[in-house]
């Protein structure tokens, strides 16, 4: 009994800490104090011989690491392509954990095996993707392309009589990977991971729109016909979210006998909101697709998800079993779609996330934050000396700030959009990332979280102007 009293009262501490958190998130800071330094003095310490009472675990880990911890789950974090975690998948998430099931098969995780089938059907549908495809849940949209591409080189190599899975790569046909040169470096490791090689990737030069241009993929491909060839599309680009013309540049591929990739990491999910599924027009006919939940659905880290046209390709490339063929009539185990063996129940968040917002509501999801992402680019870019560098229809977008004197160069403006940028994460009230776009420093705006209102925009352009002012002279 003294056990489970224990047990409970660090849930219930838990509990308190977690619902102040919660509502400390619209006036706590959203980037972190602690210098490394300092985090590294409270924790790298050694092992204690003896135990510690699991509350005062919790006690010390929350004093120890709050002002380490990025306000990521509010509504004013803007930077790299992050979302927050909506309530009944944190709920859903802390589930999992006690529940802590082995979700590998069925056998381990009877209700989570079958909670992760109605994922992918639900996926599926709200994505717009076949029904038939096969899917998986990995731990993020990098492990997704590893699942992706291996089915990609199963079915590439099979054709030419090439077993992989058994014979491996060495002295195996050439596979060569055909993208435009904006791809996420995701897909550069997923290649070295696979065996394909860095050296495989064909980067092919974006046009001024940032899109694949048909006729240089075309050359390509007619270039080397006899060389297998894996397409990949992105869905959605990191900087500009510039998606590419899918319907012609997969009809092109296919034609060529090519498999097509799309990463969909985020831009994927353009596809559930009415308003914005026009981008992704033709993208269903691809041969496997990236998603992430942790990203622009806010499920709780980690949380990505993969689907492949051809299934029996995914099985026979990732599956436990290695039989060639899908088993049917039995119960669906996870442990055959991804490269792992022991694994969390990782659907359950997503169930919870997608039964929350219901079709609806992830629709609402995406239209919103792509709508508040115009907002900031569009005022920020306003501001005294701001200037939009790209304005997308989507959730991205890229401003930079130039320098006012009158000699000032590229290299000044890129100074000085740092500083602004520095400026305005020292505040603590809202956070963005930098980055280098066509040889330019920018301020890269990216609106993910469920949890951003229109106060949040206000008071972020309000932040930027703030920080403007302090780094001018
Ligand atoms: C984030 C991202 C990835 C990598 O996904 P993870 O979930 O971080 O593994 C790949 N491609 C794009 C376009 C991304 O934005």
């Amino acid at each position: 009994m003294k056990n489970l009293a224990h047990e409970t009262a660090v849930l219930d501490k838990t509990l308190v800490y977690a619902k102040n958190y919660i509502e400390g998130l619209s006036h706590s800071r959203v980037s972190a104090s602690a210098t490394l330094d300092q985090l590294r003095a409270r924790f790298l310490l050694d092992l204690p011989e003896a135990g510690t009472d699991p509350c005062e675990v919790i006690e010390q880990l929350v004093r120890d690491a709050s002002d380490g911890i990025l306000g990521s789950a509010g509504g004013r974090f803007f930077a790299y392509v992050i979302g927050g975690a909506l309530p009944a998948s944190v709920a859903a998430d802390w589930l999992t954990s006690v529940w802590d099931q082995n979700a590998a098969m069925h056998a381990s995780s009877p209700a989570e095996a079958v909670i992760e089938e109605v994922c992918g059907t639900w996926l599926k549908e709200v994505l717009h993707l076949p029904a038939s495809a096969s899917f998986a849940l990995t731990t993020g949209s990098q492990m997704a392309h590893v699942v992706a591409l291996a089915a990609a080189r199963h079915a590439l190599l099979a054709r030419l009589g090439w077993d992989v899975e058994k014979c491996g790569l060495r002295g195996a046909p050439e596979v060569r990977i055909l993208t435009s040169d904006q791809y996420h470096g995701s897909l550069e490791r997923a290649l070295r991971i696979l065996g394909l090689g860095r050296d495989a990737l064909v980067r092919l030069q974006s046009d001024e729109r940032g899109q694949l241009p048909v006729d240089l993929l075309q050359a390509t491909l007619d270039g080397r016909p006899d060389v297998l060839s894996v397409v990949v599309l992105q869905a959605g680009d990191l900087n500009t979210g510039v998606f590419d013309n899918y319907k012609d540049l997969i009809e092109l591929a296919h034609s060529r006998r090519a498999w097509v990739h799309i990463d969909g990491a985020f831009g994927l999910w353009t596809a559930a909101s009415d308003a914005h599924r026009h981008l992704v027009d033709g993208i269903e006919r691809a041969d496997s697709w990236v998603a992430d939940g942790h990203k622009w659905l806010n499920v709780p880290y980690d949380c990505g998800y993969v689907f492949v046209a051809d299934r029996d390709a995914h099985f026979a490339s990732v599956s436990h079993k290695e039989s060639y063929l899908a088993r049917v009539d039995t119960a669906r185990d996870p442990i055959d779609w991804n490269a792992e063996w022991s694994r969390r129940g990782r659907s359950v968040a997503t169930y919870a996330a997608l039964k929350q917002l219901g079709r609806k509501g992830v629709a609402d999801l995406i239209d919103r934050t792509c709508s508040f992402a115009g907002q900031l680019v569009d005022q920020i870019g306003a501001l005294e000396g701001g200037e939009v560098v790209w304005r997308s229809e989507i959730n991205q977008g890229l401003v930079r700030f130039l320098d006012a004197r009158p000699d000032a160069g590229s290299a000044d403006h890129d100074t000085r959009t740092d500083a602004v940028i520095s400026a305005v994460t020292a505040s603590g009230e809202a956070f963005f990332g930098g980055t280098t776009w066509r040889g330019q420093r920018c301020m890269r705006i990216s609106v993910c979280n469920w949890r951003t209102t229109s106060d949040d925009v206000e008071r972020t352009v309000a932040a930027v102007a703030r920080a403007i002012a302090s780094c001018r002279g």
